[in-house]
């Protein structure tokens, strides 16, 4: 877990990329295509379907955001967190200036804690906000700065510019540098893995996500994220909406209290993802 490398003054530090095997052999695959091609000439069509199908695994790993084909990713809180009773909500694609300081008063009349996957630029539009999920006990953290629908097809430059963009709009807005980074729609390039070993950002996925931006009934949503339910979980929920208008109240407010009520009484504790993976942040 990179939250070793936090920093007692609460910057993550750099962490040296170690190249995921699927990369390593995709590169081993490339080279291996280009000696191929230089004794034997005529293999080019094996050599271009080997290197084609190897480009269909990765696309495919891309789009799967629980993989860890393409680098470390935290589908669950460590094990430590088990015995803890610990689970994890996370919010996303917020802070929302109606719907977060609700999403804030529920956490805290259930005594939960939350951690909240901020867009960049939506904290800069809403400063306040992302100061009040701090100031009540809550974590933020990085979800890009623009949240675009092309993130998964961003080049190393552009994906670069862009998580760092949104750590420093947080870093400045929250007091503390996030260190956990989640991909928008959970797309997720071979190219993100170097970038947040640069910035000492650990990637998260989650255990279960409710669908609630898609899914406006509440007891399905519940139902989705609760049907296993156990110490360990990340879920997801969403804050904020990332693409169009929010169609119908958000489902968020109405979720919240139910899964709230039912981990109480499996005797679950929802604390932060630092706090789960140890950074002593106590919430
Ligand atoms: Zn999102």
């Amino acid at each position: 877990m990179s939250t070793d490398s936090i920093r007692a003054g609460g910057v993550p530090a750099a962490r040296p990329w170690r190249p995921a095997a699927a990369i390593k052999a995709s590169a081993a695959l490339h080279a291996g295509g280009i000696v191929a091609l230089a004794a034997a000439p005529e293999a080019w069509g094996a050599v271009l379907a080997a290197i084609a199908a190897n480009h269909a695994v990765l696309f495919g790993a891309s789009l799967a955001p629980r993989s860890r084909l393409l680098g470390p990713n935290l589908t669950r809180l460590p094990e430590a967190a088990a015995p803890r009773g610990e689970i994890a909500i996370t919010f996303d694609d917020g802070p929302d200036p109606e719907v977060t300081p609700r999403v804030l008063d529920l956490l805290d009349r259930a005594g939960a804690r939350g951690t909240f996957f901020c867009i960049g630029s939506r904290a800069e539009a809403h400063p306040g906000v992302v100061r009040e999920i701090v100031r009540r006990g809550h974590a933020v953290e990085n979800h890009s700065q623009g949240h675009s629908t092309v993130f998964g097809w961003y080049g190393p430059d552009r994906l670069r510019r862009d998580i760092a963009a949104a750590q420093d709009v947080l870093a400045a807005l929250a007091g503390r540098a996030p260190a956990f980074f989640r991909a928008p729609f959970g797309v997720r390039s071979p190219f993100v893995d170097p970038v947040l070993a640069h910035l000492g950002l650990a990637y998260v996925s989650w255990t279960r996500r409710g669908y609630d931006t898609v899914d406006g009934d509440a007891a399905r949503v519940v139902r989705r994220l609760a049907v296993r339910l156990e110490a360990g979980d990340v879920l997801v929920l969403h804050d904020g909406v990332a693409t169009g208008a929010r169609r119908g109240p958000p489902a968020v407010l109405e979720v919240l209290p139910r899964l709230l009520a039912l981990a109480a009484g499996r005797g679950l504790k929802p604390v932060t993802l630092g706090a789960a993976c140890g950074d002593g942040s106590g919430g």
